[in-house]
């Protein structure tokens, strides 16, 4: 099989001739024969590249343009076209002979102002009548056909008949392989025409040989004009040279064999995103013969001996097992320091002399595509198949085929379980990165700063990390300098969360927390919310969906938790006595967080992570008694069942006090403005609610077992109140109020008014109770209770 060397740009002046091809003999058309009619019939032609001509097979048509027999009449007896050095007149039209050509109908008024001359249609017929018929090759006589070409033949530029070479061209190889055309390509590999090719051997085919195909068509009136033609050629990308097509011997790996069973197992491997499967199945299905063999000097070889003078091909089980035993002892150079007599097994080894080593590699894609031969199931720790490949979506054409048809061919199965695709990196306004355009992102700067550190902040890693995790990399992502900024306000935002938790850990040990079953139902509630983002952002990165990790953490950590619960524990924490149940209670609830939230954020923010797990102000134990000296030592936090199973009815009952609690602040906030309050703490709230079994447990709520679930440490004010009914004289001296609909059908009446009795000095809450004991005048009974009755520290360590 053969196969096309080709690389490209633009800007080449090429020698563009106009030729014509004598016809032997043409099938009959619907009025007769067209050789009769006209006995010196021509095919005109246009090429660009006149040192295929030799290596023409055929001349191509498009069976459904219509075409015309046109006679040449020139003008004035010689062309009235100037001749120079951009243009040339071809002999045969010197000649003045009676001259009939066939070209495009569409064509004949361009190429008359072209060539100079009349060309008066005589005929039209369609291309589909032109199959068949014969013409003379111009060179060697050899008797050619016409042919049908595909759609690639138009009227936009030469004849609209197309010179047909098939070791040269992609498109003329693939029709020469429907009609079983020869396929000449009498160039070696030097670029010098070879003997095939006849009066031109040794000519270099872009230099002396092109000319001298040139001229020779010319003596032999084959030639009605040449041209210099400026077009897009290919180029050597290295050398700047223009490059030449040229149909040469490959190896092929057959895909047909198994085909199917990498259709089948395309469908067992998980694909994200799922619609990455179309495509992979789609290349698949329609891919054609693997080329594995390349001609370059570097690289895996194809271990392939050929016979010095039949060239025929040594390869089989033995030649190949042999080499293999080699190279992986010494490697692959061996196959090119090694002689032909040392790499052949016993059996050929007498008869070394009469083989040369090939010098084709190997496909690079074939290396990349076998990787995990090399890799899972012989290292430590790797198993078959991979758990995830992870490339670009081009990598469907690429890596992800490549590996998938060699591990088919070879072990039957895929060797990957699931494949991660992503999109690319563009800038912030979704263009494409360059240079030119000053929008690159480094990565590296993103984390060192640039030399402007106010403009290029040194954002460290986690903070691009956390970029990472951020977008939805199924489709292209965005990064830029304000991309970058919100990041890092996010990061310290956590960072914040994180050192808070911290913070009011210092003087906490494990030995200190209080049993699930006695936690104020607050703290039962926070638990069951941590054990549900837990257990969401498990899932999320089970599914490398770490966007959806990203927006739990954001909203979760930085937003639910500071506006809620910690907010609430505030005043648990600083004003509750050091060794008293509220704060062991909170900080029970607190430890439980921290430790659940590094651990969850370690594998996308390690730095941070490991920074806080360095910084436990308490000593921990995992669950097999073992202690993380490492974040990452310290594995994924065990789902607590317990925490997650808090009775449903719960659920929604707190999802309620939740929603009471912003409507009471909207009330709060307009005593503020209306200068009746500064801090809430100031204010006392009253509820009313017609639903007789919310109101009775918001009435529980006011005078709850433990402190913590009182509605007024939840709602942050010093009393709160639910009344029985709207009863004027109960609510005309209440100042602000509202109505509010709790989860859209409960019905709440809401007041506020200023707090009953004096401010607190230690805890600013407001009591009846401050002036009531003569020894601390100025405090409230539980301020009071904290400073006169505080145990000794001693005691608190037993207790
Ligand atoms: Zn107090």
């Amino acid at each position: 099989m053969c196969s096309f060397l080709m690389q490209y740009p633009e800007g080449h002046v090429s020698r563009s001739i106009y030729a014509i091809f004598r016809i032997l003999s043409a099938p009959p058309t619907s009025d007769g024969l067209l050789k009769e009619f006209f006995p010196d019939l021509c095919l005109a032609i246009w090429t660009t590249t006149p040192w295929t001509v030799p290596a023409n097979a055929a001349v191509a048509v498009n069976a459904k343009l219509q075409y015309a027999v046109v006679e040449v009449q020139s003008l004035e007896g010689v062309s009235v076209i100037p001749e120079n050095k951009e243009k040339r007149i071809g002999n045969v039209l010197k000649e003045q002979k009676k001259l009939f050509i066939i070209v495009a109908s569409d064509l004949v008024p361009t190429l008359e102002a072209k060539w100079g001359t009349k060309l008066v249609v005589k005929k039209t017929l369609l291309g589909s009548d032109l199959e068949n018929c014969r013409y003379a090759h111009p060179i060697d006589n050899r008797e050619c056909p016409v042919v049908i070409g595909g759609d690639y033949i138009t009227t936009e530029s030469g004849t609209g008949l197309v010179h047909t070479a098939p070791g040269h061209g992609q498109e003329d190889f693939v029709t020469a392989l429907k009609y079983g055309l020869p396929i000449l390509s009498p160039v070696d590999d030097d670029g010098k025409f070879t003997e095939e090719a006849g009066r031109f051997g040794g000519l270099h085919v872009l230099g002396d040989g092109n000319g001298a195909v040139v001229n020779y068509l010319d003596e032999q009136m084959s030639i009605i004009m040449e041209e210099s033609y400026k077009h897009k050629y290919p180029y050597d990308w290295r050398t700047k040279k223009p490059t030449i097509f040229r149909a040469t011997e490959q190896w092929f790996a057959s895909v047909e064999g198994f085909r199917q069973a990498a259709m089948d197992a395309i469908g067992q491997v998980k694909w994200i995103p799922p619609q990455a499967v179309n495509r992979i199945s789609a290349m698949t299905s329609s891919r054609s013969d693997w080329c594995i063999s390349r001609q370059r000097t570097w690289g895996v070889p194809i271990p392939v001996f050929y016979h010095v003078e039949s060239k025929e091909p040594l390869m089989n089980g033995e030649t190949i097992d042999h080499i293999k035993s080699i190279i992986s002892q010494k490697g692959s150079d061996a196959w090119w320091y090694m002689t032909v007599e040392d790499l052949l097994p016993d059996k050929y080894r007498a008869k070394a002399s009469d083989y040369e080593k090939g010098t084709d590699t190997m496909d690079v894609w074939f290396d990349s595509g076998s990787s995990w031969a090399a890799v899972l199931g012989k290292r430590n720790g790797l198993g078959f198949p991979a758990d995830l490949y992870l490339e670009g979506t081009d990598q469907h054409r690429g890596w992800f085929q490549s590996s998938l048809l060699t591990c088919i061919a070879t072990k039957g199965k895929s060797p990957y379980s699931s494949v991660v695709t992503h999109g690319f990196v563009l800038d912030e306004k979704g263009s494409k990165m360059s240079k030119s355009l000053g929008n690159v992102v480094d990565p590296h700067k993103a984390i060192e700063g640039g030399k402007n550190q106010k403009e290029a902040p040194a954002y460290g890693a986690d903070v691009l990390r956390l970029w990472v995790s951020s977008v939805d990399y199924t489709g292209d992502v965005l990064i830029g300098p304000q991309v970058l900024r919100q990041m890092s306000d996010i990061y310290r935002k956590l960072r914040g969360t994180l050192r808070f938790l911290l913070a009011n850990l210092h003087d906490w040990s494990v030995g200190n927390s209080v049993s699930y079953d006695d936690l104020p139902i607050i703290d039962q509630y926070a638990l069951f919310q941590l054990e549900n983002v837990v257990k969401n952002i498990k899932e999320s990165y089970e599914n490398y969906q770490f966007f959806k990790i990203f927006q739990i953490i954001q909203r979760f950590v930085i937003v639910d938790l500071s506006n809620f619960y910690f907010d609430v524990a505030k005043d648990r924490l600083y004003v509750g006595g050091t060794t008293s149940f509220t704060r062991r209670s909170c900080q029970t609830v607190l430890s439980a967080h921290l430790l659940s939230i590094v651990r969850v954020i370690a594998p996308i923010l390690p730095h941070l992570a490991e920074d806080v797990w360095q910084n436990l102000p308490f000593q921990y134990t995992l669950e097999d008694g073992s202690t993380a000296e490492f974040v990452f030592e310290s594995k994924w936090p065990m789902l607590n069942e317990r925490w997650l199973a808090f009775p449903v009815e719960e659920i929604d009952f707190w999802e309620k006090i939740l929603e009471l609690r912003t409507e009471v602040n909207k009330v709060l906030e307009v005593a503020r403005t209306g200068k009746l309050i500064g801090s809430s703490l100031e204010a006392k709230v009253y509820l009313h609610t017609g639903d007789a079994s919310l109101a009775s447990r918001l009435h529980e709520m006011c005078a709850a077992k433990t402190e913590a679930d009182t509605l007024q440490r939840i709602f942050i004010t010093s009393q709160v109140e639910v009344i029985p009914s709207m009863a004027i004289e109960l609510i005309e001296k209440i100042p602000y109020s509202g109505e509010y609909l709790i989860q859209q059908k409960d019905r709440v009446w809401i007041g506020v008014s200023y707090a009953e009795g004096l401010k607190c000095e230690r805890c600013w809450n407001y009591s009846p109770q401050v002036g009531s004991f003569v020894e601390h005048p100025t405090l409230c009974g539980r301020c009071y209770n904290v400073i006169a009755v505080q145990p000794l520290p001693s005691m608190a360590a037993v207790s």
